[in-house]
């Protein structure tokens, strides 16, 4: 009748505990048809050993990690119903089961953390050297971070090479003192953390540009928070210092407000002062952030496979799928067999930064690859593997994984009501919390408040606070982070509330800090009870007002989503850029001179609330109930 809407915007549409009472649906299903009924269990054998398993294990590899028979193995399976041969691919939770039957724990592993693993016990300490540091430009709109990053790049490179670069792809090294530094071209903390959601690590210092005109601002503030998220380092580049208004000395201060102490003035933070415009200044930022990456000590191994992130990708109509992948360990060359995500491909071509095939790829290097077998995601790990069977092998494990997280059967992201189960588990220490508000000073408060909460058991953490809808950024940090989202008196914008489904990032909505508190201490002592959730029936816009007598303010309403209805127990908000005004309920609904009961999505209606009359045009009325949820373990 209405949109589908499994919960409330911005809510995981199913919860962890919902997984075990449903039948695993996609792929799996094809190596794991579950069995039927289960047979009485035996008690487990003692546990004896721990295994070490990666994702994509045949049963071959399983008996192998045992010490058993394959025939045995074979055999238990089929016992279990399941039937399988010597090269079928196990999924985690029943080759898990199988190991406990006979014996042993198993501890799972990626398949490139397998890969470096192996890699690690041949590696000689001779064959390490230190790497290229990877920068990524943040700062608030305009303050001039592709001004910077194009000035580094013309200044170090175009000058330096006949032709220059003719392309931009994704990423550029430039060579100063006989070293390099790596620049991701993408610049903003956006792009950052969707890398780190994607599980991703390949920034090692944040440059922040921040104008000298202008000083901090929103978004600065919000890089920084992103940068510390990630536990990146800091260079400040102060940029626009050519012009007449500039007050390098001003966003000095306002850094030392937010725990960013310059140098000179006592504190840790290395601020340059440049002019992108003029070029002012570049060089001697390059060389500090040589001095600020020495410290980390960024070391890699030539010899071993090659491993990396996947940067862009595109389908290019002469030479097919390309990716820029950033090798950041070992060495790639022309010819290599590797898996990026779930796509396998043999390496055809490289080509460098400055538009050049090269026939290798080594440690903090940006390439194109060619001769992939489809598109990757940016945030892909990316592996060679001289096994072409294995690799496909993972990548077809992989292709079905990603189907079962697209159908919603795994989960496994924090949530407030799972919260106690993770610390039990022992898995959470530490509980992030990323807090948007109306205004600045409920922000405060709540950040305030919620960090006294913590215990011996759950430190909480605010990662960000700040003012306005939650957005897009902040999900995406909330994701990278495992955090959760207050959202007082504000709502999620469109695009944020679409990514919160998708990654299942926990957004609570909140309109009094007592409540807040209240919740979080429930759930930190395992007493949340998910009660009740909200589920939004339908949206309508506000497109003009008029007073009636006895009514009050009417809305003359365009409704754009689901229905509008004022039956029962539905509740309805009025919200002003994604603000919440008033909460309350419909106190009249009408199409033309008629009370109606519902109105549908793209038709027009009159809607008064009882007893509320500031109603403006742009506003929107959110409709809603509340939907009592099952009770989590
Ligand atoms: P971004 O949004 O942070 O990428 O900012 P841009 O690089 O697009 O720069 C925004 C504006 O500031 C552009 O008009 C630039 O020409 C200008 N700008 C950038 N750097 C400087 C600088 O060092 N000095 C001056 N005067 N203007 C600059």
């Amino acid at each position: 009748m209405y949109p589908q809407r499994p919960g409330m915007p911005g809510r995981p549409p199913m919860r962890p505990s919902y997984q075990g009472q449903r039948p695993a649906p996609g792929p799996r299903r094809e190596h794991t048809p579950r069995p039927a009924p289960p047979p009485p269990p035996a008690a487990p054998p003692p546990v004896t050993r721990t295994i070490t398993l990666a994702e994509g294990m045949t049963v071959k590899d399983l008996a192998d990690k045992l010490d058993m028979r394959v025939k045995d193995l074979l055999k238990k399976l089929l016992d279990k119903r399941l039937m399988m041969t010597i090269n079928s691919t196990l999924d985690t939770d029943t080759a898990s089961m199988l190991a406990r039957e006979f014996g042993a724990d198993v501890q799972m592993r990626s398949f490139e953390e397998e890969l470096l693993q192996e890699d690690s016990e041949d590696a000689s300490p001779d064959d390490i050297v230190t790497r290229a540091p990877v920068i990524t430009v943040m700062g608030h709109v305009d303050h001039g971070k592709t001004s910077l990053l194009d000035a580094i790049r013309e200044t170090r490179v175009a000058e330096r090479e006949a032709g220059g670069i003719t392309q931009h792809i994704g990423a550029y090294h430039v060579t100063i003192n006989g070293r390099n530094i790596v620049f991701l071209d993408t610049p903003g903390h956006e792009a950052f953390t969707l890398m780190r959601a994607r599980g991703a690590k390949v920034t090692d210092t944040v440059v922040l540009v921040v104008a000298a005109d202008d000083g901090v601002m929103p978004q600065t503030k919000e890089a920084i928070d992103h940068a510390r998220a990630a536990g990146v380092p800091i260079i400040v580049a102060i940029n626009k210092i050519d012009k007449p208004n500039a007050s390098p000395e001003r966003v000095k201060r306002e850094l030392t407000e937010l725990d960013l102490m310059p140098e000179e003035w006592g504190g840790k933070t290395v601020t340059v002062e440049v002019s992108a415009k003029k070029k002012q200044n570049l060089d001697l930022l390059l060389e500090m952030i040589l001095l600020v990456t020495d410290i980390g000590e960024l070391k890699a191994n030539p010899k071993r496979n090659a491993s990396g992130t996947v940067l862009e990708v595109k389908l290019d109509k002469g030479r097919g799928p390309v990716a820029t992948i950033l090798v950041q360990d070992g060495t790639l060359h022309v010819g290599d067999t590797f898996i990026a995500g779930p796509i396998v491909g043999r390496v055809r071509a490289l080509i460098d930064d400055r538009g050049r095939p090269v026939k290798s790829a080594g440690p903090s290097t940006p390439v194109e690859v060619l001769g992939l077998a489809g598109l990757p995601q940016p945030g892909d790990a990316f592996q060679t593997l001289a096994d072409a069977a294995k690799a496909r092998q993972i990548a077809t494990f992989r292709q079905g994984q990603a189907k079962e997280r697209a159908l919603g059967a795994k989960g496994g992201r924090l949530t407030l009501e799972s919260l106690q189960a993770q610390i039990a588990e022992g898995g959470m220490k530490e509980l992030p919390i990323i807090i948007k508000a109306d205004v600045q000073g409920s922000a405060e408060v709540l950040a305030d408040t919620l960090t006294k909460l913590t215990d011996e058991k759950v430190k909480i953490r605010i990662i960000h606070a700040g003012v306005g809808a939650v957005n897009e950024s902040d999900v995406l940090l909330a994701s990278a982070s495992n955090a959760i989202i207050i959202a007082f008196n504000v709502r999620p914008d469109r695009n944020a509330e679409e990514i919160a489904i998708r990654e299942r990032v926990d957004i609570r909505p909140h309109s009094v800090i007592y409540n807040v508190t209240d919740e979080m201490k429930k759930a930190m002592t395992g007493l949340l009870e998910p009660t009740f959730r909200e589920v939004r029936l339908g949206v309508a816009e506000v497109r003009n007002t008029f007073k009636v007598p006895k009514y009050g303010t009417i809305a003359g309403c365009m409704v754009s989503e689901g229905r509008i209805t004022r039956a029962g127990d539905t509740h309805a908000r009025l919200l002003r850029d994604n603000v919440v005004i008033y909460e309350g309920k419909i106190g009249s609904l009408r199409r033309f001179k008629d009370d109606v009961s519902e109105v549908k999505a793209g038709f027009e209606c009159g809607i008064g609330f009882e007893r509320f009359n500031d109603l403006k045009v742009g506003d929107l009325i959110e409709v809603f109930v509340m939907e009592r949820v099952a009770v989590i373990a």
